[in-house]
């Protein structure tokens, strides 16, 4: 089982927040990007990707179009290039297909369009429903065009849709984040994520507080509102099932969970990330590849990459292996089984400085031990989930 991963690389605006990979275009993108022309070079990429061994025999269960913003790709070309998708892999009759989209290149027609080309799950940026919150964020909509959107979208049979919202913003009280959280229920999403915000160094924001010009959230008030959005969405149905996602029962986002459990995935279009299981007979032992395509869209169109496992690829250890499934199982709910990961990777969890850190992070409640028919489950309970990286971090 494996997922697919589709990088598009252009936004109408560069958020001050922003550290993904995306160019600002000018216009509204109809005619400054390269619909066309963009969908080849992804499809081209696909061919190359499908010939490699490892990927070539996956099943695609889950694909998705991120960015950057993939709903201001025509959805003739999106098609394209999933009609490519299957064409190349063996993908699931069920598979889950999303798109990330903004309110502001995002209507019921497109929507309809989408649906209509296979895509069957919508993630909209919605980020906040206040029009100040949303100007200091740098996106370009309004509370009411985000909420005219969704409210459009959200009832269309056959599409599933999620919301995202950012919380923590310098003068943001727990009671906001609750409302915005409140508003986006009350429309109706089976699924949303609520993101802290946080500043990434080379991004506008970064360095406005490299020189201590940016304004800051105090902790206090954005664990308030961590656990506000918690009280509310949970009261809804939501269930909390990764630190930053909720979800009604059954409509988790499968594509990440993915991730979250360190399954492979195939990653095409710009600056791109791959993550595959390395034949058991690597000359070179390793466990796993990693690859990055080229950052830049421009040189990305003219070059088609190589294989996933050739020179450009990063050969991936079982112990990086082991210590990224830490740092993304424990973000889960439901947390990491070790006694799998131990054997899907051939190593051991309990080294005799696991054991130890593992037996503090118990003894004060961070970690939850479960064991199970044989296997050892480790969480984070959700009253420990804000020192989430720092408990994984010491189980490195
Ligand atoms: S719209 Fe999304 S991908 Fe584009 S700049 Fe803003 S946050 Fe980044």
């Amino acid at each position: 089982m494996a997922s697919l991963y589709v990088h598009f690389p252009w936004c109408l605006a560069k958020c001050p927040y922003c550290d993904f990979v995306s160019y600002a275009v000018s216009g509204d993108g109809r005619e400054t990007i390269d619909h066309a022309g963009y969908a080849d070079a992804v499809l081209r990429e696909l061919t190359v990707r499908s010939g490699d061994a490892e990927f070539g025999r996956a099943r695609i269960a889950t694909i998705f179009f991120g960015g950057g913003t993939p709903s201001l790709w025509s959805a003739v070309e999106l098609g394209r290039v999933l009609a490519g998708i299957r064409a190349a892999f063996d993908v699931d009759a069920d598979a889950e297909i999303t798109v990330e989209c903004n309110p502001t290149s995002l209507d019921k027609e497109h929507a309809l369009r989408l649906r209509d080309v296979g895509v069957n799950r919508l993630s909209v940026g919605v980020q906040a429903l206040d029009d100040k919150e949303l100007a200091y964020l740098g996106r370009l909509h309004d509370e009411k065009g985000a909420l005219a959107v969704l409210s459009s979208v959200v009832d269309i049979p056959g599409l599933r849709v999620s919301g995202d919202l950012i919380f923590g913003l310098p003068d943001q009280t727990a009671e906001t984040a609750q409302s915005h959280a409140r508003r986006l229920a009350d429309i109706g999403l089976s699924h949303m994520s609520c993101y802290e915000l946080t500043i990434e160094p080379g991004t506008r924001f970064g360095e406005l507080a490299k020189r201590g010009r940016l304004p800051r959230a105090d902790d206090a008030r954005v664990i308030e509102s961590f656990l506000a959005i918690d009280e509310l969405l949970t009261s809804r149905g939501l269930r909390h099932y990764e630190i930053s996602n909720y979800a009604r029962p059954g409509q988790e986002a499968r594509h990440n969970l993915g991730y979250w459990r360190g399954e492979p995935y195939v990653g095409v279009g710009t600056a791109a990330y791959g993550f595959l299981r390395a034949p058991n007979d690597d000359a070179q032992g390793a466990h796993g590849f990693r690859y990055r395509n080229e950052p830049l869209p421009a040189k990305y169109m003219q070059h088609t990459p190589l294989s996933a496992t050739g020179a450009e690829a990063e050969p991936l250890d079982a112990e990086t292996m082991l210590r990224e499934r830490i740092m993304l199982g424990l973000r889960m709910a439901d947390g990491m089984n070790v006694t799998a990961a131990e054997k899907d990777l051939g190593v051991t969890f309990m080294t005799k400085e696991r054991t130890k850190d593992l037996a503090w992070l118990l003894e004060k409640g961070r970690v939850v031990r479960v064991d199970e028919g044989g296997d050892v489950l480790l969480s984070i309970p959700k009253e420990s989930w804000l020192f989430a990286n720092d408990t994984a971090a010491r189980l490195f």
